[in-house]
């Protein structure tokens, strides 16, 4: 089996109703897929978290080291095409173009071997995970505070055991935002804050201080991801558990953080750290350095379905009879196309969501919605 085409799928949605974090503007949905397709017949997909249209072309750029390749030898090609870009890449989007190559990679193989991608990364631990809503964003036009309370309350009674807000907009109004979401989702359901790096020290120690007595269990990229002496002063000088990861690609860029215990918690992304090949290796990492590993997840289904084959193989750390159980990120952003482009979307049921046990990554893309989606100008 040789690969014979790499393709990119721009999927794009306007927003009606725009919304930010504290780092960028959303007036758009947009995602990249990279499908790879064999001279077999066999075909894998893939997704790059970051810019789609620069994604696509670095994707573009690597395709001419794929074709004729076998897809199977995946440590291989990971190496080749890291190498092939390394003096001018080795973080970003380099990384995360390689990134869905990888995932789509993994797919192929899956299929060809009749096995759901978790069986090949060494066995299903579980078949479900508990899923914690990512949502309430400043959506423009309405109270910040009375419109994120809103929200976490009816993620509250669709299941979820926890979620997680945005920050980042001014320690005042963020701490006004954070008491009425606790307020409305009652004691008991977990509640984490992202301030997407949008602080800089002095506010991100005061508000971890401040944020603390409302029971947050992490405080997700206080500061800019580059600042890891910031990290460290961030977690050494407040109380709340700290966060990040998700622009840490690769495993040279999670080296530093994981060995100095810059953070409690880190978040690769599956299609952004360098899919499941890379994601390995920084599992492995951050358990040498005694830190708990929750996937970061923002894209459609089939990286939904690509991070659900990882953490089904995640292994329990430590194993023992009630382990600690990863959770899955699930964004409930508005987006139409992020499972209207399976046949079977992947939802959640009263918080849980099933993992596909299917070859790959347990999914199949519905071509028509892919060029519903594609964008028109
Ligand atoms: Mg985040």
């Amino acid at each position: 089996m040789k690969i014979a085409r790499v393709r990119t799928h721009l999927l794009e949605h306007r927003l009606e109703v725009p919304f930010e974090s504290a780092s960028m503007r959303f007036d758009r949905r947009q995602h990249l897929l990279v499908e790879i397709e064999c001279d077999d017949g066999t075909t894998g997909w893939g997704e790059c978290l970051g810019p789609a249209r620069p994604n696509a072309a670095v994707v573009a750029a690597y395709a001419g080291w794929l074709v004729g390749q076998n897809p199977l030898e995946t440590e291989k090609l990971w190496a080749t095409l890291y190498n092939a870009l390394r003096d001018q890449g080795q973080r970003g989007l380099t990384i995360t173009a390689l990134s869905g190559i990888d995932v789509a990679l993994w797919d192929i193989k899956g299929k060809h071997f009749g096995v759901p991608v978790s069986t090949l990364l060494g066995g299903r631990w579980r078949e479900s995970v508990r899923a914690y809503a990512t949502g309430s964003f400043k959506r423009d036009g309405v109270d910040r505070v009375e419109d994120n309370a809103a929200e976490m309350a009816g993620h509250h009674a669709a299941g979820f055991h926890a979620g997680k807000i945005k920050i980042g907009f001014g320690v005042e109004e963020d701490l006004r935002v954070i008491r009425a979401v606790r307020e409305a989702i009652g004691p008991d359901m977990r509640l984490m804050i992202d301030a997407n790096h949008g602080y800089n020290l002095s506010e991100a120690l005061s508000l971890g201080h401040r944020a603390a007595e409302y029971g947050i269990d992490w405080f997700e990229e206080p500061v800019i991801p580059e600042a890891l002496s910031s990290y460290r002063a961030v977690r050494a000088g407040q109380p709340i558990p700290v966060a990040s990861g998700e622009t840490w690609q690769g495993r040279w860029a999670m080296k530093e953080p994981l060995e100095t215990r810059c953070i409690d918690i880190v978040q690769p992304d599956l299609c952004g750290t360098g899919g499941f090949t890379e994601m390995k290796r920084i599992m492995d990492m951050a358990v040498l350095s005694g830190v708990r590993l929750v996937p970061h997840v923002w894209g459609t289904a089939v990286q939904i379905a690509a991070s659900l084959q990882f953490m089904a193989a995640q292994i329990p750390d430590p194993v023992r009879v009630n382990p600690v159980a990863p959770i899955l990120e699930f964004d409930r952003t508005h987006n139409p196309f992020r499972q209207a482009i399976v046949t079977r979307p992947i939802e959640h049921e009263n918080g849980v969501v099933s993992i596909p046990d299917g070859p790959g990554l347990g999914i199949e893309i519905d071509r028509a919605a892919l060029a519903e989606f594609a964008p028109r100008d």
